[in-house]
């Protein structure tokens, strides 16, 4: 199966990376001359465009910012959606909004391509060692379909219904891990300030009920853990300003069905007043500087 790969960046290329390493030719596309000089220093082939890119493949994925960008790709007279072979398989990983993904569907079919929306959790380090989890949204066929290449980049595929709803699903995931990290970064915060040390704290709650995924795999504190982007300088990782994407995708999601979401408005606020004072290209755990008086 031919793969064009549309998106190297934090995410984009590691699974692309390991695509190359399990042998499927891959042609990669990015607007950023550095994430292609990656790629190709890994074996991947570039392409100078993203029509380029698909002109020959079996299958596109795409690890792209926002729905604007994912829209603007595929669809009407110029998008890819029209470049593409019949029967083409498309998989947009991206983390976008469910009428875009339910639109990017519906305009596939009408076409007689397959689209499903298959975003992911795990962070750079699943991306990087194929562990990462896919919620998809689409039909089953069109899943088995990309099962063989989801396998390569992930251990956990779900099928979470039809188009869109792999969106939702990361939508109402991503409130509650922005949540667990503002919470974790509040009560080691409160900790160091009346003279625990933050790792001491990490180590008693993470055998105790106040256990979650950021203390287990994200220490926000610099230094408690290693590899992660709190101890390098909070680079790489997961921004900032795509975690207030993602709630304000949440939030979008809640008005539309009338639904209550007060600690995912209250973490969108201080994820915005996070990013309002400069650090939105900073990862997301760097939510922890907001609650440090040390
Ligand atoms: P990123 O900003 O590191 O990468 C996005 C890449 O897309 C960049 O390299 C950029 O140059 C490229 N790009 C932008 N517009 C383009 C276009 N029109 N054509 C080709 N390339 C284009 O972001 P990321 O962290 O890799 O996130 C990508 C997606 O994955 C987002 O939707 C994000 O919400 C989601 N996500 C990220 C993480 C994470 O931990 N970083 C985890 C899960 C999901």
């Amino acid at each position: 199966m031919k793969i064009a790969f549309i998106g190297l960046g934090n995410m984009g290329y590691p699974m692309a990376v390991n695509l190359v390493n399990a042998s499927f030719p891959v042609i990669g596309y990015d607007l950023s001359a550095i994430q292609v000089q990656n790629f190709t220093n890994e074996g991947g082939e570039v392409a100078e465009t993203p029509a380029d890119a698909v002109r020959d493949a079996d299958a596109v994925i795409s690890m792209l910012p926002n729905g604007d960008i994912v829209r603007n790709l595929y669809s009407g007279a110029d998008g890819l959606f029209a470049k593409v072979k019949p029967g083409t398989l498309i998989v947009d990983s991206s983390t976008i909004d469910m009428q875009t993904a339910r639109d990017m569907a519906t305009e596939a079919q009408e076409r007689e391509l397959m689209f499903i929306d298959a975003p992911v959790s795990g962070g750079t380090a699943g991306a990087a060692a194929g562990t990462l989890t896919f919620m998809v949204g689409g039909t089953t066929d069109a899943l088995e379909r990309a099962r063989p290449v989801l396998d390569v980049m992930g251990l956990n595929i779900f099928h979470a219904g039809d188009a869109g709803n792999g969106q939702l699903a990361k939508m109402c995931n991503n409130m509650l891990l922005a949540v667990h990290m503002a919470g974790t970064a509040e009560a080691l915060a409160l900790g160091a300030a009346n003279g625990l040390k933050p790792e001491v704290l990490s180590k008693i709650m993470k055998q105790s009920s106040g256990d979650n995924w950021s203390l287990q795999k994200y220490n926000p504190v610099p230094g408690v853990m290693d590899g992660v982007p709190a101890s390098n300088n909070y680079e790489g990782g997961f921004m900032v300003n795509l975690m207030l994407k993602d709630l304000g995708l949440a939030l979008e999601a809640a008005t539309a069905s009338q639904q209550t979401t007060p600690l995912g408005a209250l973490a969108r606020n201080l994820f915005a007043l996070h990013a309002g004072s400069g650090q939105g290209g900073k990862d997301f755990s760097s939510i922890y500087k907001m609650f440090d008086n040390s």
